[in-house]
């Protein structure tokens, strides 16, 4: 199939993070001669490049290669991307690269908000149900990597972004799904216009029996119907679809030409919060499509029990349900965690603040907030936009704020770590702000 699978040419890979190396070491396997490049001087060393160009040196060093892959940090538009275009090289990413080394069908979800859910909860249910099914993607396992080691698997299960669909060209995922489109990461796509047919992208190659899943009562999505040549599904809240899967009252249902099921009660869905309702209705539908029966798919969405640090039940210590939503770095991740509980919450925010108006989230602080403990530089900020509306404990520290909350919570109470904020002040990303709360919390006596 062309350049990027006759091998034994020179290929370079811009971006050395963890999805070029693993581009790297699926092209060095399939016999190019490869040659990293990226713009710090002071990188790991890459065992499956050849050679390594650095810094200003690359943009002379490119009539050395005839094929170009990109990282989905590097921006296809980019000075070193441009110009290799220009000088009429294949400019490709990573998963287009992945994809056109695999013939095992492609699952693949993208969005503004819900991806790894949805992609770790499709890959639990098929799994559960004895089906192969491997995750990969942005989700921190490349396709690159899962391509190379999992070619026993029956399906691959992708998290897409909307920065790795730019530069794909026959990737073809029979199954796709667009979970939401919000006026997110508007920086690298100018509008949202442009933001949207970045993402049209997952199914600009589908063919008439692949189904393209799209979000009903999301306008960001909606613009995008009768676009797939595949077969369209949605699945929305609170009224029928034709085809796809809906939500009336607490029963979910399958729908196939007109035709309804009853699936189960949403009240036995394992993760909280009415925007998991929307990801379980996503996975259904692509779980029917890769062909799993009602049955397994109860089993899936009772029994899953969530990605760590997005909502995660960490422990019940004598009726206080303390869960870890470490991942909420902005104040949207933070009001979808406020509604996902209807007990009073004992909310602890705060780290390195967004460029966002936190005040508009008063009233639902009001309304939902206990008590409110702030750690991190943005607690002045944090404390002026909300010491209206609820209790403040200005504690800095994790330590401290845990310590506090258990002093406040009573009984039914829920302590809930979603910082509403980046974590870069006070540890090195939002995986170790959330395990540091998880052993504190577990270290409880
Ligand atoms: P992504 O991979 O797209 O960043 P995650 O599954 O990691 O999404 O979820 C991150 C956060 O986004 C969650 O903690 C929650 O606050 C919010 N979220 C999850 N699913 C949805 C959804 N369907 N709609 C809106 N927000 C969501």
């Amino acid at each position: 199939m062309g350049y990027w699978t006759d091998g034994g040419r020179n290929a370079g890979v811009l971006g050395l993070g963890l999805s070029g190396r693993a581009a790297a070491a699926l092209l060095k396997s399939r016999g190019f001669s490869v040659t990293g490049l990226d713009d710090r001087s002071d990188i790991e060393p890459c065992a499956d490049c050849d050679r390594i160009i650095t810094g200003d040196r690359i943009i002379n060093n490119l009539e050395s290669l005839d094929g170009l892959v990109i990282s989905p940090g590097v921006s296809p538009e980019s000075e070193v991307p441009s110009r290799a275009s220009e000088m009429g090289l294949p400019v490709i990413g990573e998963i287009e690269l992945a994809f056109r080394h695999t013939e095992i069908p492609v699952i693949a979800v993208t969005g503004s908000n819900g991806k790894t859910t949805t992609v770790e909860w499709l890959g639990y249910t098929l799994r559960r149900a004895g089906v192969k099914a491997c995750v990969a993607g942005n989700m921190g396992y490349p396709f690159s990597t899962a391509v190379l080691k999992n070619q026993d698997a029956e399906f691959f299960v992708l998290e897409v972004s909307s920065y790795q669909l730019q530069t794909i060209e026959i990737f073809r995922p029979f199954a796709a799904a667009i979970l939401n489109i919000t006026p997110d990461h508007l920086q690298r796509h100018g509008d949202i216009e442009n933001y949207r047919n970045t993402k049209a992208g997952i199914f600009m190659n589908q063919h008439d029996t692949d189904v393209l899943v799209l979000n009903r009562d999301d306008p960001g999505s909606v613009p995008l119907a009768g676009r797939t040549m595949g077969l369209e599904w949605y699945f929305g809240i609170g009224k029928s679809v034709r085809d796809g899967a809906f939500i009336e009252g607490n029963s979910l249902f399958l729908a196939s030409s007109g035709a309804e099921r009853f699936v189960l009660d949403t009240r036995k869905i394992s993760l909280p919060g009415a925007h998991n309702i929307a990801n379980a209705l996503a996975v259904v539908c692509l779980a029917k499509k890769a062909g799993l029966q009602t049955g397994e798919m109860i089993e899936g969405l009772t029994t899953f029990q969530g990605v760590p640090h997005r909502i995660e039940s960490v422990r019940n210590i004598n009726g206080v349900e303390f869960v870890n939503d470490s991942k909420s770095t902005n104040p949207d991740s933070l009001i979808v965690a406020l509604e996902s509980f209807s007990n009073p919450i004992i909310l602890i925010a705060g780290g390195q603040a967004k460029k966002a108006d936190y005040s508009e989230l008063g009233p639902l602080i009001r309304d939902r907030v206990k008590a409110l403990i702030l750690i991190g530089v943005a607690a002045a900020e944090l404390d002026e936009a909300w010491a209206d509306f609820t209790d403040v404990f200005v504690e800095g520290v994790m330590e401290k704020a845990v310590g506090r909350a258990t002093i406040l919570a009573d009984e039914g109470d829920v302590v809930l770590l979603s910082p509403g904020c980046a974590s870069f002040d006070q540890y090195r990303n939002f995986e170790e702000r959330g395990e540091h709360f998880r052993d504190l919390v577990e270290g409880l006596e």
